[in-house]
């Protein structure tokens, strides 16, 4: 076997040392780096302060393999990952007119010239390889040292990510050890503990197989992870036998599982279908359009968004009569229905989704507290209701309503691609079984 190659991951950034900021980057790395079958032995997050880069880089050289630093690459002051290695390299730093040159045409698109700071992003240890950096300004580095391998990455995720892939990842292919395989189901509308006692059974025992469990409130993760020194076809039908087990118990609580979020998948679903949507918010502030807009392209199915936050709002823009708030409070199923139908019928759109409820922290009776929300689905035949009931801070209350509120519209267009449209009404809606909030 192939002598295992030590790799070390830094991250660089004071800001990763407050309660602020997280090193997500490493994470990442980590994740890739194991999709090669390569493992990391140490991860250090450092403080900008020269002395500590100093003292760290010099630990990380002492022996033979890889080293990835993060962050510090930018054209601010505090920004000394480059200085720091070529100093403790014993190499000059010299002027790279390209990089410069890169920098100047991205100040030039928007109409600007860079400011003389920028100018020592330019220069670089002498001998590295120049990484160009598609999405800033900083290019990234690769730097071969007597046995060590040296590679300076942007700290922007945005930057980082791309970047690995693209320049990084190719290079990385030699050291591939054995073969590794991920597969990521996520999934809503089930409890963790529900969905842990319907596939616990499942778990691979000695396989090269492992199963992780990741659960936020809305959101469960199936991650199927293996690694094998030997057959990758073997690994590869394990791994699909696997999932398939999963799906065939948790049928269509599963949403994708190709890694898509769920706004992604009813955004396919509502392009697939050639219909359109408009969106009524209340609790969720817009959280919910937010979502919907975050896919590219959203403009072909979704019309229209209304934060209809207060009484009077909720009857001006959506035609909720005012008789039915004073009645049954605007958090209730009659309000609900009457959203969603009301952002419909004025957006000329196919399907309606609202959400009123309350987030909290205040705000709770006996009758109606915290957490209760009530997600509705207006269609040209029916309209379906639900009455949930989340837990959590506010904002996990708003994310779990939209969540809700995206997989009822989900779960409606599976339906309906299915068999002809099927009307369904009333407060409680569709049930479905098995069902746990
Ligand atoms: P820098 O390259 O040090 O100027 O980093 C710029 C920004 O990238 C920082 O302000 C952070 O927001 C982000 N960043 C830096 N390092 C990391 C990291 N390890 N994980 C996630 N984000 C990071
Ligand atoms: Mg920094």
């Amino acid at each position: 076997m192939a002598k295992t190659i030590r790799i070390e991951i830094i991250a660089v950034g004071s800001e990763l040392l407050s309660p602020y900021y997280q090193d997500t980057n490493s994470l990442y790395l980590t994740q890739r780096l194991n999709e090669l079958g390569l493992g990391v032995v140490r991860k250090t997050i450092v403080g900008d302060d020269e002395a500590s880069l100093v003292r760290c880089f010099r630990e990380a050289l002492k022996r033979p393999g890889f080293v990835f630093t993060m962050g510090g690459l930018g054209p601010t002051e505090d920004d000394r990952t480059r200085e720091v290695w070529a100093r403790v390299l014993g190499r000059t730093l010299v002027f790279q007119p390209k990089i410069f040159d890169h920098i100047r045409r991205r100040f030039k698109r928007r109409g600007l010239t860079p400011p003389a700071s920028n100018r020592k992003q330019a220069f670089i240890p002498k001998g590295a390889r120049i990484l160009p950096n598609k999405n800033g300004t900083a290019p990234g580095l690769w730097i071969e040292d007597s046995g060590r391998t040296l590679v300076l990455l942007p700290g922007p995720p945005a930057e980082l990510k791309p970047m690995f892939q693209d320049l990084v990842w190719p290079r990385l292919q030699r050291l591939r050890r054995g073969h590794s395989i991920r597969r990521v189901l996520k999934l809503t509308g089930l409890g963790e503990s529900v969905l842990e006692s319907e596939i616990a059974d499942l778990y691979p025992k000695d396989d090269p197989l492992s199963v992780t469990i990741l659960s936020s409130p809305g959101q469960i993760e199936i991650h199927i992870y293996g690694r094998t020194d030997r057959s990758r076809s073997s690994l590869v039908r394990k791994a699909r036998l696997l999932e398939k087990a999963f799906s065939d118990r948790l049928g269509d609580f599963i949403f994708s599982n190709s890694g898509e979020d769920l706004e992604e998948v009813v955004a396919g679903l509502l392009k697939a279908r050639r219909k359109t949507l408009a969106a009524a918010e209340s609790c969720t502030g817009g959280l919910l359009s937010h979502r919907l807009t975050n896919v590219p392209g959203s403009s072909e199915y979704f019309l229209e968004g209304v934060i209809a936050y207060g009484n009077e709002a909720k009857t001006s823009r959506l035609g909720v009569p005012a008789a039915l708030i004073q009645q049954h409070g605007a958090v209730s199923a009659h309000v609900a229905r009457a959203m969603a139908e009301g952002v419909r019928r004025r957006s000329l759109s196919h399907f309606g989704l609202a959400v009123t409820g309350i987030a909290g922290p205040s705000g709770g009776t006996p009758q109606k507290p915290v957490g209760l929300v009530y997600t509705a689905l207006a269609w040209d035949t029916g309209t379906q209701i639900e009455k949930n009931l989340f837990l959590g801070s506010r904002e996990y209350i708003k994310f779990q309503s939209t969540q809700k509120a995206l997989d009822m519209l989900r779960r409606h267009l599976l339906l309906t691609g299915k068999k002809p449209a099927v009307r369904i009404r009333g407060r409680k809606g569709r049930r479905i079984k098995g069902k746990v909030k």
